[in-house]
């Protein structure tokens, strides 16, 4: 970080937090602690629930406008009453260190890009960092969110995999994620990724974060039956959940850049 502030690049990341979710408060409180230990400045807005659109829309601009700040990062879900894609389209696309405004989405699909969202871009480099090589891969994606599902899936082509994405009304699942070379679980369902779906020595990427009625963490992947057959395989906690902050850092390093030369 010295050297690049001696460049004159100096990030500086802005959360934004409405209303009182406490998954929400735990993410945001692991951002602002990633960026003390990166020595990355940072600058937390806690905005109560009642803040109206118009409210967050303003914060939004000055931060657009402020020097200092060269990522903005709005924390999702938003109350009801505030309309999330208005809010991402305020974001200029060059602090969007999310990686969530159609002008990045855009970028992403064409394989042009300078941000790619946090969690997938994790998956990636957990990936290359175990020398697995993507291409020709039986890839499948199982999710379609904007935020995880479809960017993934994106990026595991652009290294050349041949990649399937199964959603809520994908018939016959078990076929197609036995079929998986790589299979990534981005649900939300605790568990929802069995062994016996899962082909022999596949990588197995557990996006899922889900909080059990005993306050336990867990993922979408049953884990024990699963790494009976996986040849690796991802834990939750402790796997793309950290990977998605260390994204999030480089993110935000490259936003300093990317508006140092704007
Ligand atoms: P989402 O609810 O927006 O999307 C879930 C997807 O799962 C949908 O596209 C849906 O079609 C699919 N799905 C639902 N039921 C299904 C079924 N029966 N069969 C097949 N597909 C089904 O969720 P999301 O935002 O993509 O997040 C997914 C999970 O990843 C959640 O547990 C979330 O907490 C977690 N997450 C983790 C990180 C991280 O940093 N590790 C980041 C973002 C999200």
């Amino acid at each position: 970080m010295e050297a690049l502030k001696e460049k004159g690049i100096n990030p500086g990341l802005a959360v934004i937090i409405v209303g009182e979710d406490p998954a929400s408060q735990v993410y945001v409180r692991n951002k602002e602690r990633a960026c003390d230990e990166c020595g990355i400045y940072s600058e937390k807005y806690a905005l109560p629930k009642e803040t109206t659109q118009e409210e967050l829309l303003n914060l939004i601009d000055k931060l657009n406008k402020k020097n200092d700040i060269s990522g903005i990062l709005v924390q999702l879900p938003v109350p009801e009453h505030i309309d999330e894609k208005t809010v991402i389209n305020a974001i200029d696309p060059k602090k969007d260190v999310d990686a969530f405004h159609p002008v990045n989405v855009g970028k992403i699909m064409v394989g042009n890009y300078d941000f790619v969202p946090c969690t997938p871009a994790g998956v990636m480099e957990l990936i290359d960092e175990s020398g697995i090589d993507v291409s020709g891969k039986e890839c499948v994606v199982v999710g379609r969110s904007n935020i995880v599902g479809k960017p993934q899936a994106m990026l595991l082509l652009h290294k050349n995999g041949t990649v399937t994405i199964c959603h809520s009304r994908t018939k016959d699942l078990k076929a197609k994620t036995k079929n998986a070379d790589i299979l990534v679980a981005a649900v939300g369902i605790p568990n929802f990724i069995t062994g016996d779906m899962i082909k022999e020595g596949a990588v197995v990427i557990d996006v899922g974060i889900n909080r059990l009625e005993n306050k336990k963490l867990c993922g979408d992947v049953e884990f024990e039956s699963a790494q009976k057959v996986a040849g690796a395989i991802t834990p939750v906690p402790g796997g793309v959940g950290p990977m998605t902050i260390a994204m999030l850092m480089k993110n935000t390093v490259k936003a300093a850049l990317v508006n140092k030369t704007k």
